[in-house]
């Protein structure tokens, strides 16, 4: 079988971080298989669908380095990909099955449609059960209502009977007979509802495999009837879990940033937020969580869905952006890194090799690249901490001569800032001739040169720092 797996965005607001799951299910698994990938956007919802938004998932989908084979820009002979541009080949097969008695045209307004809804209400039973009331009506006397302009949908016949498919996640799942009635499949618009054009489209477009959210599932029930009306081959389909916050509750905004814009404009690594996801609902077979999506190969299969709520943990997606961002040769960290420093900044006055270093030296104490500008101060403000622990270490009895000896030598640097090998003999000095040793050496060091008690790796901090900087922190030391 040739795999053909889709992914059918509506394009009625910013690429979901659980779309964007979705979406890589299904490239994966494509290229698993040597499938193929397909993009298709169901823009039928025509208030909420806009171009804009198309545009942005599109962007974002290539972010992530999900290419799909066929879709609205790629045509793979199965096309148009847009369902506002398809809307012929629905009607074609809505008007089939009403020949073929399996749909018809309603008639019921919408006051009578709420009366009925009061009455089903009223004997507490499913409000649909009144919905085919012109399920029975002979053609010639619909047509006689549709030539006199009577508004009217079309609403699919519902064969009454329960429904059985084996989901590769969850297993048999079987509707009862009476969870939905006759359903529209035409709006009185003339435009079709997305369970009708959904399995027109997958049929036509010779789709293999489903692979969708949970959230979905109810959906099957309507889709499989359509299947059957049209005499077409169920494919295959995968529910996968939701993705759900803290709270056990669906993700959503109240929970955080869910777009995928969000995570892009705030400089999250692409490879970083897409293993992340790719983990939720979803296990190695290794048991590994830190990997490179595209290194997965026939790894990814679809026996390893897990049936449970995947929970959603920015605490977690920060941890794989940190192991993503150490992991990247030192040219890209430096890249990535003036993502997040602002421009304008004294940082773009520093040599390639000084910012290497400098990337070197931060990309340990960091997850985001957003915290990268919270680190330059260590390196060109001459402000100290003043905490208590600095007072602290001020108030040695040592750290006063080793402030006096570091800032005559600082003094004889013009420009630039010390090297490591400098700053090595200072140290030397001050633990020969001045006997200091140990803990006042080291801490004592740091709290001139840097005024801070913590950091990152002293000698290298030293050596990224103007000389005057140093020279003022010295300075404060001292007072
Ligand atoms: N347009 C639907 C959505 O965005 C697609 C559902 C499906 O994959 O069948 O949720």
């Amino acid at each position: 079988m040739t795999v053909r797996v889709r992914f059918a965005p509506s394009p009625t607001g910013q690429l979901h971080i659980g779309g964007a799951r979705t979406a890589l299910y299904c490239y994966l698994y494509a290229r698993a298989t040597g499938g193929s990938f397909i993009l298709r956007i169901e823009d039928t919802d025509q208030e909420r669908s806009k171009k804009e938004y198309e545009v942005a998932q599109i962007e974002d989908l290539k972010w992530f380095g999900l290419d799909y084979d066929e879709g609205p820009d790629k045509d793979g002979g199965f096309g148009p990909y847009r369902q506002s541009e398809r809307r012929e080949i629905y009607n074609k097969y809505a008007w089939e099955l009403v020949e073929n008695g399996k749909a018809y045209p309603c008639f019921l307004t919408q006051d009578e449609l709420d009366e009925l809804t009061a009455k089903a209400e009223s004997e507490k039973i499913a409000p649909h059960t009144y919905h085919g009331k012109y399920k029975d009506l002979p053609a010639d006397e619909a047509k006689k209502k549709i030539d006199a302009g009577e508004e009217y949908v079309i609403r699919f016949k519902n064969p009454g009977k329960k429904w059985t498919f084996k989901d590769l996640v969850r297993g048999e799942v079987t509707f009862p007979e009476d969870m939905v009635g006759d359903f529209v499949i035409i709006r009185s618009n003339g435009l079709p509802v997305y369970n009708f054009c959904c399995v027109i489209d997958d049929h036509l477009m010779k789709i293999s495999h489903v692979i969708r959210a949970e959230d979905h599932l109810n959906n099957t029930v309507r889709q499989l009837m359509v299947y059957e009306a049209i005499g077409a081959d169920v494919p295959e389909f995968a529910h996968c879990s939701l993705l759900v916050g803290e709270d056990r509750q669906k993700l959503s905004k109240r929970h955080g940033a869910t777009s995928v814009t969000q995570y892009r404009n705030e400089h999250y690594l692409p490879q970083a937020l897409i293993n992340y996801l790719c983990l939720l609902g979803w296990s190695h077979p290794e048991e590994k969580d830190i990997f490179d999506i595209n290194q997965l190969g026939e790894e990814f299969d679809l026996s390893r869905f897990s049936k449970s709520p995947a929970l959603y943990d920015i605490k977690k997606l920060n941890y794989f952006n940190e192991q993503h961002l150490r992991a990247l040769p030192v040219e890209e960290q430096v890249q990535w890194l003036e993502k997040g420093l602002s421009k304008g900044s004294k940082y773009y006055d520093q040599s390639d090799e000084w910012k290497k270093t400098f990337a070197t030296l931060f990309i340990e104490k960091i997850q985001l690249v957003s915290e990268i500008e919270g680190k330059l101060p260590l390196v060109f403000s001459a402000d100290v901490s003043g905490d208590e622990d600095y007072k602290e270490t001020l108030g040695w009895e040592t750290t006063p001569s080793i402030a006096k000896y570091l800032k005559e030598e600082l003094g004889k640097i013009t420009e630039g800032s010390p090297s490591i090998e400098k700053v090595t003999e200072w140290m030397n000095y001050l633990k020969k001739e001045l006997k200091i040793k140990g803990k006042p050496l080291f801490m004592g060091t740091r709290v001139v040169l840097t005024g801070q008690n913590h950091g990152p790796d002293l000698k290298t901090l030293v050596s990224l720092t103007p000389v005057d900087v140093l020279l003022a922190r010295c300075e404060k030391a001292l007072v």
